[in-house]
């Protein structure tokens, strides 16, 4: 089987095809980063309109780059959800007029579940494996028993750790994206000076929080400020060092939990967030101890992609799901059915 892929529930207008044994034909990704830098976060009606102009120029890259037309392919899987509403009508109205014109079955697929399955488009992981999915906008366990068996074993009840890792860079006054500045200036810090918040620690379960911490970095931030005018490099090495050591134990210990909630042979990770190597040093620790295999695949399949699109396609495909012209885009859609409406899923 060959499937296309298409993706636009969020900043990045992306289409791929992929093939059932694994290999990815093509994958391209148009990000949306400068459009939206000035405003300060992601504009809605931008970003529709950017995918609305971009989407079909991302499909024909992809088809040609992957040799074949869309007569060629046996699918089409494009993300019905959950995202901005927007930019995931512009994908789902393209993938059905394509649909419409080639005969092919059009397969909706939840952005989660293609995050969630990216493990198995990049190794030969089998069921069940437990996910944890760390992102700008998103941060919970999940244990995956199947293209559609989610369970949702816990996540933020408040920021996701990449939205933190944006807001403490904010508030020392480094570079966007935060995370890779906040990594980069703790190389040099002492995560041990300043004494911040394990929040959630305490409490039994899954579920974590960053909003505390990221505030807790502010007000030393302040403190520092008003006793001495102004922030050193090595003040801000050191926050930023102490910042990203709390966000990694909070999450070592939860996913520990987790682990130990729904064993499985492997952890693996999806999210812009599982870049961080204080993080993977710390889960990778984590699954040894529990006597699973950490697997992280690359970073260009753990962002957002359509690569995981076409692939989570793919397998719902093989287990039966075919959707029709009325396939709805959902602003809204939480994987495990059973669980309370998602937090934190916004930005
Ligand atoms: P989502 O896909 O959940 O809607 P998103 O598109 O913002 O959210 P990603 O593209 O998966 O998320 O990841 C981007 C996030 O990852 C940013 O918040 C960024 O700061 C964070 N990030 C990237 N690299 C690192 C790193 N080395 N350490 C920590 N965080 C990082
Ligand atoms: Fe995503």
């Amino acid at each position: 089987l060959t499937f296309l892929g298409i993706e636009s529930s969020c900043d990045d207008t992306a289409a791929a095809v992929v093939r059932d044994d694994r290999t990815i034909l093509a994958s391209i990704v148009a990000g949306q980063t400068a459009l939206h830098a000035d405003f300060g976060g992601v504009v809605p009606e931008i970003a529709a309109r950017a995918h609305a102009e971009k989407l079909d120029l991302c499909v024909e890259e992809a088809l040609t780059q992957a040799g074949l037309r869309l007569t060629d392919l046996d699918g089409i899987a494009v993300t019905a959800g959950p995202g901005l509403i927007g930019g995931v009508l512009s994908g789902v109205m393209l993938a059905k007029g394509l649909a419409a014109g080639s005969g092919l079955p059009i397969v909706g697929v939840n952005h989660l579940a293609g995050h969630a399955l990216t493990p198995r488009l990049t190794d030969a992981v089998p069921y069940p494996y437990l996910m944890l999915l760390v992102s700008g906008g998103h941060c919970q366990f999940l244990s995956v028993a199947g293209p559609d068996q989610f369970t949702r074993l816990g996540g933020t009840i408040d920021d996701a750790p990449g939205e933190a890792f944006d807001k403490v860079a904010k508030l020392l006054g480094l570079p966007q994206p935060g995370g890779p500045s906040v990594e980069n200036v703790a190389r040099s810090g002492d995560a041990r000076r300043f004494a911040l918040p394990r929040p959630l620690l305490d409490r039994p379960g899954c579920d974590l929080s960053f909003s505390g911490l990221k505030t807790a970095v502010l007000r030393q931030r302040d403190e520092l400020v008003t006793a001495q005018g102004g922030l050193h490099e090595q003040d801000r090495a050191d926050l930023c060092a102490g910042f990203q050591v709390a966000v990694a134990e909070v999450l070592a210990e939860k996913t520990r939990r987790a682990l130990a909630l729904a064993p499985a042979p492997v952890l693996a990770v999806a999210g812009g967030v599982a870049a961080n190597e204080t993080l993977r040093t710390a889960l990778q620790t984590v699954a040894t101890n529990a006597g699973a295999a950490f697997l992280a695949p690359p970073l260009r399949l753990c962002t957002d992609n359509a690569a995981m699109i076409a692939w989570a396609g793919i397998e719902a495909f093989h287990s039966g799901q075919r959707d029709g012209m009325d396939l709805a885009a959902r602003p809204r859609w939480p994987l495990d059915q059973n669980a309370a409406p998602m937090l934190g899923a916004g930005k």
